[in-house]
């Protein structure tokens, strides 16, 4: 595997961050993940756009603009021979002597781009089946609209989950749903309507949330953007999570309790197919 790191093409074996990197010492960075299916980059555009606002949230200077960030992935991907891809971007505020206030301006931020094969199969078959959520604390910090690299209650979420034999966990803070470890939340209420979590500074404005909303239009499916609570979420006739590598991923299980028929709803499985058919659209 080849992996892109300040400059050069490495293997990644050899590629190597400075130990004063300050997304190594502070969790000073951000990051995107998007996926290449059969070449085509999938809601590039919102990827980019994103990255551009988590770097002017945290004062940190683009590594290159998004012509050059788009040749870049393009070269990463082709060097590791993929046709479907996962690419993970990350840009952090570069190296300097270890210090909790910003560095001299003018320190150069560091880029990182890393590909590997995304198996589209598995997550269809995912898909069909469904998966299972478990309910988890949310003790995330105060920003968690912007993709930093400061993942750990994440981690230890995700952790639960998989420990629990779970695909994710909804995380709850004051009774409501925010979102999950690595995607977004949502429920169908009794009238067929989307419900997710509205925008703001508690969850991460997911782009596949975005493009899913899209496609509800398109389909003429209501959709409301609204906290709900956990109860609401295990008494609903639907769940199901989005991100950009699960895509929208039916949830027949929180906590051990059926939702709905206890298989992958028919909203849900709509709004796959919508989004699948909108992404392979460019
Ligand atoms: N929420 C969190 C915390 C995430 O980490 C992610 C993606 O990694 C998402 C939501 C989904 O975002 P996207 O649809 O842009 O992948």
């Amino acid at each position: 595997r080849i992996a892109y790191v300040n400059g050069q093409y490495v293997p990644v074996s050899k590629a190597m961050v400075h130990i004063e990197d300050r997304g190594y010492q502070f969790a000073d960075g951000i990051y995107e993940v998007c996926t290449v299916v059969n070449g085509r980059y999938w809601d590039m555009e919102g990827h980019l756009a994103r990255l551009d606002r988590s770097l002017r949230e945290l004062q940190m200077d683009a590594p290159m603009d998004h012509a050059a960030l788009r040749v870049v992935m393009k070269e990463v991907v082709r060097r590791n021979r993929l046709k479907n891809a996962l690419v993970y971007m990350q840009v952090t505020r570069g190296v300097a002597p270890r210090n909790h206030a910003f560095p001299p301006e003018g320190t150069p931020p560091s880029l990182v781009i890393t590909a590997r094969r995304f198996n589209l199969n598995r997550g269809d078959a995912l898909a069909e089946s469904g998966v299972s959520v478990i309910s988890h604390p949310d003790i995330r910090w105060g920003r968690v609209d912007i993709k930093t690299v400061g993942l750990l209650p994440n981690a230890l979420a995700k952790q639960a989950a998989s420990e629990a034999g779970a695909y994710e966990a909804f995380l709850v803070r004051d009774g409501y749903v925010t979102e999950c470890s690595s995607s977004n939340a949502w429920i169908v209420d009794e009238s067929g309507a989307l419900v997710t979590h509205p925008k703001g500074n508690t969850i991460l404005g997911g782009i596949t949330r975005q493009t899913a909303i899209a496609c509800a239009e398109e389909l003429q499916i209501k959709v409301i953007e609204r906290p709900f609570t956990l109860e609401e979420a295990k008494a609903a006739p639907e769940a199901f999570l989005t991100s950009a590598t699960s895509f929208v991923t039916p949830v027949t299980a929180i906590d051990g309790v059926r939702i709905g028929s206890g298989k992958p709803g028919p909203v849900a499985r709509r709004l796959r197919e919508a989004y699948k058919a909108r992404a392979a659209r460019g």
